[in-house]
């Protein structure tokens, strides 16, 4: 392996999270009755003509600016013409020539280590319409549905240049291209809805060689850890057939995830899609103060805000890579700052309990009813000593749950913490003449038999007890 590099160029397709189509006023709600949401516009019916949403140019220029891209402020549309089921006017709407955005870069993380990698164009285009095959795959079907609830939907095209060298560095550059169009609200980037979807081209070459070999390009891949291992899969075939004296052929290979290999698909030696300029459409100007406005409503980006959270509020480099990795997560840490002030303390709840039930639950932070404001309350109800730590959790649960505000929870279970040391004292005399041994092996200066101690009155108190002020009493009584 050592003797060989890997070359990696991705190619990501990503839905813009617009109302309706790039072309025509059609919803783009996902996951509707086949076919239902079609006009003639995005069917491609002889003579019907379409007009472009400018919501999409600006999700596509905001994608471009968070991407550190210029802008082409004279732009248009060609036409990329082939024939196949999913596309029905014999041409995808695209843009060939012109591209919006280019020029761009993405800073990935890679071992601890930064790497720049150049981002070469995004282009604006129409998704196809959706083959859907009965048996699975395409080879082993024996009939292949189309909805074209899909065609028609607007996409930008990310291309990167082939400086990526693994599949984990391919991983990374994924999951913060994610990160920053979620932020950014130009996509949904949920992959298991199709609106991100990524194609890896793949070759391979003798270590410290500067020339490109003979790529393949891999598709079908359905998550970020399929594309890392579909890369390092064909990297290794690749540098096989090479090792065997054979030579690559460029082609398409799918990735089948339950194999765990990428297989031929097509030969594509020489594409030609026949480019040229779409002219039933009029070309895009920009202005340098619409793209300004533009920029200004780009968020704090995930790399700022990392940087924020450790040297401005003191998180540890883990904490704040967790926190920023969502944009929902970063947003509600933010909101709770704002009514609790201590950062850490925010982030332990979380980075534990909150990630914890999302996860258990398999649920996104916005379907759960726990806000900013109940957990700063929660905090502060933790803080007075009015519950314990262990009981937050609790009412943690509940308020993630019911909606239900803390002390309302902590009312209703009463739960109240017993700080009162009236009310410990005669349950501390209990326990310290049931338990002589640990009594005299305190006194005799085993330090750890307090907490047998202190762990029977809690247990006397079904976990009510402070256990600080328990500790304290206890130890002014063995004196
Ligand atoms: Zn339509």
């Amino acid at each position: 392996m050592s003797r060989y590099e890997a070359v990696i160029g991705l190619e990501v397709h990503v839905e813009l999270k617009t109302k309706s189509k790039l072309f025509c006023g059609c919803s783009t709600e996902f996951g509707q009755e086949p076919n239902s949401i079609v006009c003639p516009v995005c069917l491609g019916l002889p003579g019907s003509t379409g007009v472009l949403n400018k919501k999409a140019v600006e999700l596509a220029v905001k994608a471009g600016l968070a991407l550190n891209c210029e802008i082409g402020t004279y732009t248009w549309f060609d036409r990329k013409n082939y024939f196949y089921p999913d596309l029905p006017k014999g041409f995808q709407i695209s843009q060939v020539f012109r591209p919006i955005a280019y020029k761009g870069y993405l800073d990935i993380d890679v071992n601890g280590q930064n790497k720049r990698v150049r981002i070469t164009r995004a282009h604006l285009e129409e998704d196809p319409g959706k083959l859907i095959h009965s048996g699975g795959s395409i080879t082993n079907s024996r009939s292949t549905n189309v909805d074209y609830n899909r065609s028609g939907m607007p996409l930008i095209e990310i291309v990167s240049e082939p400086e990526l060298h693994s599949g984990e560095e391919a991983k990374a550059y994924l999951e913060k291209l994610k990160a920053i169009l979620e932020y950014t609200g130009v996509s949904d980037v949920k992959m298991e809805q199709g609106s991100l979807r990524c194609d890896a081209n793949v070759s391979v070459r003798p270590a410290g060689t500067a020339g490109l070999g003979t790529k393949t390009e891999i598709k079908n891949m359905n998550s970020f850890r399929a594309v890392q291992r579909a890369i390092e899969y064909e990297a290794k075939r690749q540098i096989g057939v090479l090792e065997d004296g054979g030579r690559v052929i460029q082609e398409t290979r799918g990735w089948d995830e339950n194999k765990g290999e990428t297989l031929s698909q097509r030969n594509k030696e020489n594409p030609d899609y026949r480019c040229f300029i779409e002219h039933d459409l009029a070309p895009i100007g920009l202005t340098q103060q619409w793209i300004e406005e533009v920029k200004a409503t780009i968020p704090e980006l995930p790399d700022a805000r990392r940087k924020r959270l450790i040297h401005e509020h003191g998180l540890p480099d883990y904490d704040a890579g967790v926190i920023i990795s969502s944009f929902g997560l970063a947003e509600f840490f933010d909101a709770t700052l704002k009514k609790y002030s201590d950062a850490k303390t925010i982030s332990n709840w979380i980075t534990g309990e909150l990630l914890r039930l999302l996860n258990a639950r398999n649920v996104e932070l916005n379907e759960t009813k726990i806000t900013p404001g109940r957990l700063a309350a929660l905090l502060q109800l933790i803080e007075k000593g009015t519950i314990s730590n262990k009981m937050g959790k609790e009412v943690f649960e509940e308020v993630f749950e019911t909606g239900k505000e803390p002390e309302q929870i902590v009312k209703e279970k009463s739960m109240l913490q017993i700080s009162d040391e009236g009310q410990l004292t005669g349950i501390i005399t209990e326990v310290i003449a049931g338990n002589p041994k640990s009594v005299a092996d305190f006194k005799s200066g085993k330090e750890q038999a307090i907490g047998f101690l202190v762990g029977q009155v809690m247990k006397a108190t079904k976990g009510q007890a402070n256990p600080g002020i328990v500790n304290t009493m206890i130890r002014e009584r063995l004196g």
